[in-house]
């Protein structure tokens, strides 16, 4: 049977055209030209939505819920499915984990993908990872494992993935929990069905302020206090190892807590949980006595994503506990 898929195009990598100073512009390629590189597939009907030009460094949040009303309409028109997302490789797995978290894709398989050599380019992997992409959603085998990042023959979870290179065709990996599966040829294989967290359906419009710190060896706590002082609604801390910051941003955090900001911590390094298992200032236990919440199983910048859909679907009632729920891993995404 014939499937239809959609192709949203965003601009990025993927979608380059030559400067005139031997540099490239990302983005200044339509998607309709884009497709125009990838043989027609007998079994799929390729329609293309070319919403943004740009290259992914310069994509907003207002633009991030743009796309997701398109998706979500696309979705709720019961007539697609599958859609195909490119993007600039940058900020892939900020857009793909948002779409995860805030789609319900009932039957639709969603699949970003982009590239990491210009179209032009000899040996360009922008062709290959946009047919596997449409491969992808087009395929029943992926309906029901959440947004997907087709990338070098790899499917991954939204949720999982990060950019692991800046220059190389094998650029996004999912590390310390793998891939869920390859495109072989035009094969879909699918071996591992990842675990997700609670639907987050914000209401259009702007996304409440919340802001990415990462610690380091004697940062100072100016940073942070800039933040509190600015009001933003939450802050992202990506602690070291376990969950550790500076002594001295502590009482910034507790500042921060006492002004009704959220404040998460996660863990910088690549793979591994927080704990609250060290006794000192500075440390996750002490953050925690403090009003802040650990939160493992994503990266800084996902993090900060799920919290301001956390803040924009719950408001005030955005406490602790629900932060705890909603950064749950399981079967049931109703929050
Ligand atoms: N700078 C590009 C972008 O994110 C990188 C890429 O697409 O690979 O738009």
């Amino acid at each position: 049977m014939m499937k239809r898929v959609v192709v949203v195009s965003t601009g990025g990598t993927i979608a380059s055209l030559p400067g005139p100073e031997g540099r490239n512009i990302a983005g200044a390629l339509s998607g309709q030209a884009l497709l125009g590189g990838v043989p027609e597939a007998a079994d799929i009907r390729v329609e293309v939505r070319s919403l943004f030009q740009k290259a992914s460094n310069a994509l907003t949040l207002d633009d991030l819920q743009q796309l997701r009303a398109q998706c979500q309409s696309l979705i709720d028109s019961g007539d697609v499915d599958g859609i195909v997302v490119t993007h600039g490789t940058d900020t892939l797995e900020d857009t793909a984990y948002f779409l995860e978290s805030s789609l319900r894709t009932r039957n639709v398989v969603v699949a970003v993908t982009g590239s990491q050599r210009v179209p032009h380019a000899p040996g360009t992997d922008a062709y290959l990872n946009l047919r596997h992409a449409l491969r992808v959603a087009a395929s029943a085998d992926c309906v029901g494992l959440g947004v997907l990042v087709v990338f070098n023959e790899t499917i991954h979870a939204a949720a999982f993935v990060r950019k692991t290179s800046s220059f190389q065709l094998n650029g996004f990996e999912s590390p310390g929990f793998g891939c869920l599966g390859f495109i072989d040829d035009d094969a879909v294989l699918i071996y591992q069905q990842p675990r997700r967290q609670p639907l987050l359906q914000p209401p259009p419009g702007h996304l409440p302020a919340v802001e990415l710190l990462s610690a380091c060896l004697g940062a100072g706590p100016q940073a942070l206090r800039a933040l509190v002082d600015a009001g933003v609604s939450g802050i992202v801390l990506e602690g070291t190892g376990r969950g550790q910051v500076p002594p001295d941003w502590v009482p910034e955090i507790q500042r921060a807590v006492d002004a009704g900001c959220r404040v998460l911590v996660c863990s910088s390094s690549l793979t591994g949980p927080v704990l609250p298992c060290y006794e000192y200032s500075g440390s996750l236990h002490d953050l925690q006595a403090a009003g802040a919440l650990g939160v493992s199983g994503l990266s800084g910048r996902k993090v900060r994503l799920r919290l301001m859909l956390a803040l924009a679907c719950l408001g005030q009632a955005c406490d602790r506990d629900a932060l705890r729920r909603l950064f749950s891993w399981g079967s049931d995404r109703s929050v």
